[in-house]
């Protein structure tokens, strides 16, 4: 057969914008290299979608929760994965869990059902030069066609592992302790904020990092190159007391403002800091700069918790560090997720740098839904981004940081804010409300 679409990697993302495609007649090619001779390091069989770890999808609260909303608004627009996710639910409380077995088979099921569809079971080594394409291969994308796309985007964006730093909700940080400050005090402007440390704090926030129990790397991660930038935080503690107040902890030039006295208007440098660097455009996600780590994830809100005016902080995203193949999207791809450089090609999925089953397979179904805009020529209008769906593709394709660029789980940090007055209690029932009904206007928008 004759294709429209040639999508590569038939994971979470392929398949559900494979499906979305097809479902809508255009003729679609899937080329899966598992099955025709090929695996990756963590997926043990031949079986699309395969769930490589967990076989949860995440909580399923669509009311109060940004990953239960993005289910809600995937089985609007009648996603493949949320549909084969509900064949194979298992009990598991709020969230959505899956029998990964039956997930995978029923995938597979409805797929071949659909006759406009072939999927291939074939190992793709390099970009196609011309015709629509989809890339969605996925954190453990096939050492060629990694070097392909390397060599279209520019080796530097294109990243092998990744280096997460934890991000805070920035109305969780109290002003009152921190400050707002250029890096190290340098430059105009102050884009920090600044968190301080006493001495007996910085030595028992370094002796916590050190004692914290860490995940370990899966055998084949093993050799995981630590970059400069990206030594994880605890192993910088390692190296000697003081590395860390040399290093991403350092105080020099940081007059704190809150112990301004006669003697010092200014105020005084703190022994240590930890700085926060914006995140995106709304402001409302700041990382902690330079601390990418491998402490377990509790651990670290523990720890975390302990840094002066971060007792009450609120984390949109742990940190860590894994094999992970991703693109710098915000810099490489233009808001339909096609390489500015090649528009031809998207990307879907996890290579977009969104993290988890769920927001993959939904980058995969907006990519199938653009594809099938755009082979009718029709526009392609986004989903508002106070929908989860618009929020994570804005995040994605611009509105990111491209600098300190980091996979993203969906979080409701991403979304314009809703008024101030609403009261935090109710404050997530108000993104979801907002979000359920944007959503309805959108998609009759749509399919007018
Ligand atoms: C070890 C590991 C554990 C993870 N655990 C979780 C978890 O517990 N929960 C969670 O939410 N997320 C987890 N993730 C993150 C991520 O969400 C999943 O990896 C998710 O499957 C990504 O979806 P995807 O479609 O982008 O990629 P995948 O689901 O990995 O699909 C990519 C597909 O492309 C195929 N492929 C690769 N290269 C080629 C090529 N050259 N030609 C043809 N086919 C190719 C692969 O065989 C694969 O089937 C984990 C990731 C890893 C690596």
């Amino acid at each position: 057969m004759t294709y429209d679409v040639h999508i590569i990697g038939g994971g979470l993302a392929g398949s559900e914008a494979a499906w979305q495609l097809a479902r809508r007649g255009v003729r679609v090619r899937l080329s899966e290299m598992r099955g025709g001779g090929d695996t990756s390091p963590a997926h043990q069989g031949t079986g699309l979608a395969e769930l490589v770890c967990s076989n949860s999808f995440r909580s399923d609260d669509s009311d109060r929760n940004a990953v239960g909303l993005l289910h809600h608004e995937m089985r609007e627009l009648d996603s493949l994965i949320m549909g084969a996710a509900s064949v194979a639910a298992v009990p598991a409380g709020s969230a959505l869990a899956v029998d990964r077995d039956v997930f995978s088979a029923e995938v597979e099921q409805r797929l071949a059902a659909l006759p406009t569809l072939d999927v291939v079971r074939e190992r793709i080594d390099t970009l196609p030069a011309a015709g629509l394409t989809i890339v969605a291969t996925g954190p453990l994308t096939a050492a060629a066609l990694a070097q392909s796309i390397g060599n279209a985007t520019g080796a530097e964006s294109l990243a092998f592992f990744d280096a997460i730093a934890p991000i805070v909700y920035r109305d969780t940080v109290d002003m009152d302790v921190c400050w707002m400050a250029s890096r190290w005090d340098k430059g105009e402007t102050k884009d920090y904020i600044n968190c301080p440390m006493t001495r007996a704090q910085y030595v028992a926030f370094r002796e916590g990092l050190l004692a914290g129990e860490k995940t370990e790397f899966r055998e084949w991660e093993a050799n995981t190159p630590y970059f400069d930038g990206c030594m994880p935080i605890e192993v910088m503690a390692e190296r000697g007391e003081d590395t860390l107040r040399f290093g991403p902890m350092k105080p020099v030039g940081l007059d704190n403002p809150h112990q301004a006295t006669a003697e010092f208007p200014n105020g005084r440098w703190a022994y240590a800091v930890v700085q926060l660097r914006q995140d995106n455009k709304l402001g409302t996600l700041w990382n902690m700069v330079g601390f990418q780590t491998k402490l377990k994830h509790a651990e670290q809100v523990r720890l975390f918790r302990t840094i002066p005016g971060l007792e009450q902080a609120e984390f949109a995203r742990l940190g860590g560090l894994h094999r992970n193949t991703f693109l710098n999207s915000p810099q490489l791809l233009d808001r339909q997720l096609r390489l500015k450089s090649a528009p031809h090609i998207r990307f879907a999925g996890q290579m977009t740098g969104c993290e988890g089953y769920v927001e993959s397979a939904a980058v995969g179904l907006m990519a199938g839904i653009m594809a099938a805009a755009e082979l009718r020529g029709n526009d392609w209008t986004a989903p508002p981004r106070t929908t989860a769906l618009g929020a994570l593709l804005a995040h994605i394709t611009g509105d990111a940081e491209a600098d300190s660029y980091q996979p993203m789980n969906v979080n409701f940090g991403l979304f314009p804010p809703v008024d101030p007055s609403v009261k935090k209690k109710v404050r997530k029932e108000a993104y979801t409300q907002r979000a359920k009904s944007d959503l309805v206007f959108w998609k009759s928008a749509i399919t007018a």
